[in-house]
């Protein structure tokens, strides 16, 4: 079968038999796509540097009659993450990104939006400005895949909660009034609620100016990883990563 030539971004890699390299990798042209990298831990010239997770590639891949997993000819660097400086903080996200996209994308499904807000994403998620970027991350991708439920009313009433408090629960699939919240809820408050709206209309890079205390809009992405793991039916160990992350 022909090769296929795809714009990529590296999701994660496993080590497969000797010096080959399964890879998860999340293609503009088909959507998440598993491979083989045959000799991928010796073979510099065919992808040096190019298969750590969150890499910009462009991917050269070969489908194969009758096996579930492409052969991964090579990859050429398009950006790197690691041309800038990986704080602890910033490889934490990174992973965090990874793992939602590994998680969420169906196998072979193209999904234009999520790879541009991907590629828009990792560009702001530089340095020390790790918060606001994957709030940024999380708001979206869930709406994108259809996860997200409406924010502006209370799932058991329907009251509109313009201007008045609004609560989350880890198994409730949206916001409610203070009447209706359930027992042990968490409070969103309304300036996380209007700071995902803002985030909605505007693109990641119009935030980027100011660099976020990881207080902020913390409620906002709890209540989306809380979402996110109800969907999966999983944990995501790097929202637990992040959580410990001191500031
Ligand atoms: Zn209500």
């Amino acid at each position: 079968m022909p090769l296929k030539e795809s714009e990529a971004i590296i999701l994660r890699t496993y080590p497969l038999r000797e010096a080959d390299l399964l890879v998860t990798f999340f293609t503009r042209l088909e959507g998440k796509v598993r491979g083989v990298a045959r000799s991928a831990k010796k073979s510099k010239r065919r992808f040096g540097g190019a298969l750590e997770p969150l890499t910009y590639v462009r991917a050269y891949y070969e489908d194969r009659e009758g096996q579930e997993l492409t052969r991964l000819d090579s990859c050429d660097v398009i950006e790197s993450p690691l041309a800038n400086e990986v704080s602890y903080p910033r490889a934490v996200a990174l992973g965090h990104v990874a793992e939602l996209l590994g998680e969420l994308l169906p196998e072979r499904e193209a999904n234009d939006a999520v790879f541009r807000l991907t590629l828009s994403v990792l560009a702001t998620l530089s340095g020390a400005n790790v918060w606001m970027p994957v709030t940024y991350f999380e708001l979206w991708l869930t709406r994108l895949t259809g996860f997200l439920p409406e924010l502006s009313e209370c799932i058991v009433c329907g009251e509109a909660l313009n201007g008045s408090r609004a609560f989350f629960h880890a198994l409730a699939d949206g916001l409610m009034c203070p009447e209706d919240k359930r027992l042990a809820s968490a409070e969103m408050s309304s300036d996380s609620r209007s700071l995902a709206a803002q985030m909605f209309r505007a693109p990641v890079e119009s935030f980027s100016s100011t660099t976020w205390a990881k207080a902020r809009a913390s409620d906002l992405r709890k209540f989306l990883v809380q979402t996110l793991e109800r969907h999966i039916e999983k944990k995501l160990v790097t929202a637990a990563m992040l959580e410990k992350i001191s500031s």
